[in-house]
């Protein structure tokens, strides 16, 4: 298999101002006997970044959280903050809140005490200061008026957002948010997400995030790891992962996607201009011959004839009546969604997915331009 090209799974080794990664992973494994929970990960997280881990269940998330916050030590390789190995660093001395998905508040203290009890370890914990770090941090996190308040009578967002205070309080170097929103209903969790994004963005503080949730990775993040089978498959901006999927794994996991595998019949030049010159392969999937661009000059997909080309277009791509390559399809099931209908459409037993706004039923022809195909693979003849 030919490598098909996007952003490494490696950032910069330093920051563009020359400094160290605020966490760098660097070819981390995690065995528990014979299973690798986590394998050869080797990760760069830059300061002041919101980075998302995100993957199936059981893909190594939580593990791969634990070695940063120093939960697990790795069984091989390094984890650095700001290039020092925290190898041999306890927990308490990492500099690092942690939330997890149960907010774990403690039920015999007030809200206020909850979060003034991560400063009784920190430096001058006076009573007074304290008074006012607590008032600061509830404020931060919109609830000025809770500090009296039993966490039990707070809404499960509410008791979110103090776990979230209690991690801040002490100001740590890195915040680390293990599924945070998982127990919420899903309105709330749109609504805390912006919230929680919005307090980072406010601290600038350095963030490291887990969900299983893809739209919320997409939404909250600057950068996010596609995680599968203990290791980053793909490690990119949101926009870049939906857009340019580095393998057929991440097109699929990463929202709505139509796969198609098929034999490269032609490579042709497209000439839109003299600067803008395209390769464009026909490729045989099923009874169609569909036209899939391999990119412009100098950085266009290596593929010749014979090649087996795995490519996806994304269901807002796929047009009714439209696009240059067109589909004989019958529509199989439609879910109104509200804004759009999800449609399923059969062709010869493959299954397509359109969003539409207008009813579909019958026979159809959906279309796509070779601009709107992504190629996760390449396999030659
Ligand atoms: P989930 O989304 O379900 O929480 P995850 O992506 O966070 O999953 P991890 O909890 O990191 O995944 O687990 C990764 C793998 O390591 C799984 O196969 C899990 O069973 C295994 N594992 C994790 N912790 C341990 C442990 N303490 N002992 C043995 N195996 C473990």
């Amino acid at each position: 298999m030919k490598a098909v090209g996007s952003e490494g799974d490696r950032g910069p080794a330093r920051g563009p101002d020359g400094d160290p990664p605020a966490v760098e992973l660097d070819g981390v494994t995690k065995r528990y006997g014979e299973t690798a929970a986590v394998d050869s990960v080797s990760l760069r997280i830059r300061e002041g970044e919101f980075f998302t881990l995100v993957g199936p269940s059981g893909c190594g998330k939580t593990t791969t959280l634990r070695l940063i916050a120093g939960f697990e030590t790795p069984t091989a390789g390094a984890v650095r903050f700001v290039g020092e190995d925290v190898s041999g660093v306890p927990p308490e001395r990492r500099d690092v809140g942690v939330v997890f998905q149960n907010y774990a508040l403690f039920p015999h203290m007030t809200v206020g005490e909850n979060i003034g009890y991560g400063l009784k370890f920190a430096d001058s914990p006076d009573r007074q200061s304290r008074d006012e770090r607590v008032a600061e941090l509830l404020e931060l996190v919109d609830l000025p008026d809770a500090a009296d308040r039993d966490p039990e009578s707070l809404s499960g967002g509410q008791q979110q957002r103090v776990a979230m205070a209690r991690a801040l309080a002490p100001s740590p170097d890195l915040l680390l948010l293990d599924e945070p929103m998982s127990a919420l209903d899903a309105q709330l969790r749109e609504r805390l997400r912006v919230q929680v994004r919005a307090i980072q963005s406010e601290l600038g503080i350095t963030t490291v995030y887990i969900t299983h949730d893809q739209e919320e990775a997409l939404a909250i993040s600057d950068r996010m790891a596609v995680m599968r089978a203990g290791a980053p498959e793909q490690t990119a901006a949101p926009r870049d992962v939906y857009r340019r999927p580095a393998s057929q794994f991440v097109a699929k996991f990463i929202g709505d996607n139509n796969v198609f595998v098929g034999r490269v019949t032609k490579v042709t030049e497209v000439s839109a201009d003299a600067a803008d010159d395209t390769s464009v392969a026909a490729v045989d999937v099923g009874s169609e011959t569909l036209r899939v661009a391999l990119g412009g000059a100098g950085d266009a997909l290596d593929v010749a004839v014979g090649d087996r080309l795995t490519f996806c277009v994304r269901p807002e791509y796929l047009r009714i009546d439209g696009g240059e390559s067109r589909i004989r399809a019958t529509v199989a099931n439609a879910e109104f969604l509200g804004e759009t209908t999800r449609v399923t459409l059969d062709w010869d037993g493959r299954d397509l997915v359109v969003r539409t706004r207008d009813p579909l039923s019958g026979g159809v022809v959906a279309g796509f331009d070779p601009e709107d195909a992504h190629v996760v693979r390449v396999d030659t003849s």
